[in-house]
């Protein structure tokens, strides 16, 4: 009904609004608040987009650059099949790791999930030392390093992973052309490389606070 529409309805608020609250996640966004940590989850849509990719492409092994209070690895972790699968969730900082590991466990993914603290490029390198490979990867940490990220994604991927990355906009900054700090440089040069980038096929989703999408080609795709 229009009168339910006043104007600081943007189309995220819109949709966000037409699905039932989701108890879980409410619960980790309030871990988060109550330890006064940042309030930087994935935005519930995006959430639910990566439920919805997980579960479509079939993906068994996940991996997340930056795991905060565990909302976007709940979401991920949600879209393995009953029993099956796994999580593997990169964090720097040993306080978050443990609130994320606790919020995994709690949504019932505690032994469908590992937690690797410290820098995620040192963990990268280390899972690309033991040869582990994974079918679905969501970077979301230090915007600085996204192209180091998507480098070890596209030598971690199995045939046709799907890499998806958070906060491409950075709330408006990537556009502002007055902004010219390291990670909006950064920014802006990972969006364009990607776009670019013959080793995927992309797309980039301009909602929120953009997202992108893309499947690692198989060879001579
Ligand atoms: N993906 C989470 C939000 C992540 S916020 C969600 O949507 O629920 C970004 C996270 O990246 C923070 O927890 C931060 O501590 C972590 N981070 C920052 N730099 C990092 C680094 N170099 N290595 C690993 N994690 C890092
Ligand atoms: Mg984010």
């Amino acid at each position: 009904m229009s009168k339910e529409i006043h104007r600081e309805t943007t189309p995220e608020s819109y949709f966000d609004s037409l699905y039932e609250s989701d108890a879980e996640l409410e619960k980790i966004e309030r871990s988060i608040r109550e330890r006064g940590m940042p309030e930087i989850s994935v935005e519930p849509g995006y959430g639910r987009l990566l439920t919805l990719l997980v579960r479509a492409t079939g993906a068994r092994s996940l991996l997340e650059v930056g795991a905060l209070g565990g909302y976007s690895g709940v979401c991920l972790a949600r879209g393995l099949p009953p029993g099956e699968g796994r999580l593997t969730s990169l964090e720097l900082k040993p306080e978050f790791a443990e609130l994320a590991s606790a919020n995994l466990k709690e949504a019932g993914f505690g032994d469908r999930s590992e937690m690797l603290v410290g820098a995620a490029a040192d963990s990268l390198a280390r899972l690309e030392a033991e040869g582990r490979r994974f079918d679905f990867f969501f970077i979301d940490a230090d915007k600085e390093n996204y192209p180091v990220y998507l480098e070890f994604a596209i030598r971690l991927a199995n045939p046709r992973a799907i890499v998806a990355a958070d906060n491409t906009l950075l709330r408006g900054r990537t556009l502002d052309p007055n902004k010219q700090g390291p990670s909006v440089l950064a920014i802006r040069e990972f969006n364009r490389s990607v776009a670019r980038d013959p080793r995927l096929t992309s797309v980039h989703l301009p909602s929120y606070d953009g997202l992108l999408l893309a499947m690692v080609n198989e060879p001579n795709a």
